[in-house]
């Protein structure tokens, strides 16, 4: 099939057109996890069919047993990198399956390249088998430690092919690039979205990113860690507004395929990140200095104009507000899950 270039038929684009508010089977690949559990959660309630795959490396079955059992929803333990048989029709595809934490997509970081690549075109070949739109979760990753900001979708990045993030940065840009390929050789309606660090009720405790860090190590009362001087910046989207993005991006016209940039432009160093969450949590913690990871960015933030321009997309919860139901949610799990004082609810 290589070189060969196959256009999908009239029937194949209506089925992927997307624009009409019919019921539809959707493959949400990485649907254990943090967003794609509330992905899963959305697009049921509006009254789709969910097949749900996930190899469950960084995902939860926690997070989507209260869909498992119902007739419109159907999970499968299923990796990737492996290629992926469904039967019957499937509508749309995303694909989010990709552990996103460093320290999690560090452990084996050939594996975390399969996953974007070998994934990509297992999940792309059953798009074009099926007549499937399907979006790629991509990354502000892609723009590595970026040189302009804020970061618009033409900004080509400054990414260290040789390095420990590596393995996700460019694993993600790959895929990108695959899915550009599928487009233009094959006609699959691809969608690229950027997602920028995003947080919110559902990410694991022990998964190792800034805002579950700094939220368990303050409600549990440990030393707040710090890496490096704590004066890069982040800027941090509620997980409701994603998700919002994400169904817009999916829904846009066929011939939108360029990436398009999902995150709120709120901007904070990681210093005034570990005082809003001590301040919230009324936590005693102290902060303490740790190493700066290799090649960790020094600054991310999200244009927008794109997603506002295009989707009409724009996110509503600001930082402060957002951080509510995750500091509750955290809490939550850790009164199940430990014996530590636990400061607030
Ligand atoms: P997550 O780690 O909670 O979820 C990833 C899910 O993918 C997990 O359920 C995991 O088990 C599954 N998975 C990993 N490798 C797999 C494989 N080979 N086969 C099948 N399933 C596999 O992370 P998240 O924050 O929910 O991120 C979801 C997606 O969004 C990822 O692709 C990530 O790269 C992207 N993204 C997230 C953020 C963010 O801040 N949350 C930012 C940029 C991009
Ligand atoms: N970070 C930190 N303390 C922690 C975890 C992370 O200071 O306990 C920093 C990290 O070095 C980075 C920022 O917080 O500068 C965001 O890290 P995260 O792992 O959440 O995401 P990413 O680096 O992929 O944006």
């Amino acid at each position: 099939m290589a070189g060969e270039i196959v256009k999908m038929g009239a029937v194949d684009r209506r089925r992927a057109s997307g624009s009409n508010n019919r019921i539809k089977r959707i493959v949400i690949a990485g649907g254990a996890g943090f967003v794609g559990s509330h992905l899963c959660d959305r697009l049921h309630a509006q009254g789709h069919h969910i097949l749900c795959v996930d190899n469950l490396e960084t995902g939860r079955m926690s997070n989507i047993n209260h869909l498992v059992g119902d007739a419109r929803f159907e999970f499968r333990l299923h990796d990737v990198i492996n290629p992926l048989i469904v039967e019957g029709p499937v509508d749309e595809i995303y694909n989010l399956a990709c552990a996103a934490s460093p320290p999690k997509y560090q452990i084996d970081p050939v594996h975390t390249f399969k996953t974007s690549i070998l994934g990509a075109l297992n999940l792309l070949d059953l798009a074009r088998d099926k007549g499937a739109r399907i979006l790629q979760a991509s990354t502000s990753e892609v723009y590595g430690d970026p040189e302009i900001s804020p970061q618009p979708e033409n900004y080509r990045g400054s990414v260290n092919t040789v390095g420990p993030r590596s393995c996700y940065d460019e694993g993600k840009r790959g895929a990108e690039t695959l899915f550009h390929d599928y487009n233009d050789r094959y006609g699959v309606v691809t969608k690229i979205a950027r997602i920028f660090n995003t947080y919110g009720p559902r990410m694991n405790p022990e998964d190792g990113r800034v805002v579950s860090n700094f939220v368990v190590q303050a409600l549990s009362g440990r030393d707040i860690t710090i890496y490096g001087t704590g004066e890069q910046t982040r800027s941090f989207c509620y997980v409701d507004d994603l998700v919002t993005g994400l169904i817009a991006l999916m829904a846009s016209p066929a011939e939108m395929t360029d990436p398009v940039n999902l995150g709120n432009p709120g901007e904070f160093t990681m210093q005034e990140l570990a005082r809003i969450v001590l301040d919230k949590t009324r936590s005693k913690s102290a902060l303490v200095y740790r190493d700066l990871p290799v090649d960790d960015p020094r600054q991310r933030r999200p244009d927008i104009t794109r997603a506002r321009d295009r989707l009409g997309w724009e996110p509503t919860v600001p930082l402060m507000q957002g951080l509510d139901p995750t500091i509750a949610y955290f809490a939550a799990e850790l009164r199940r899950n430990t014996k530590e004082p636990v400061r607030a609810s």
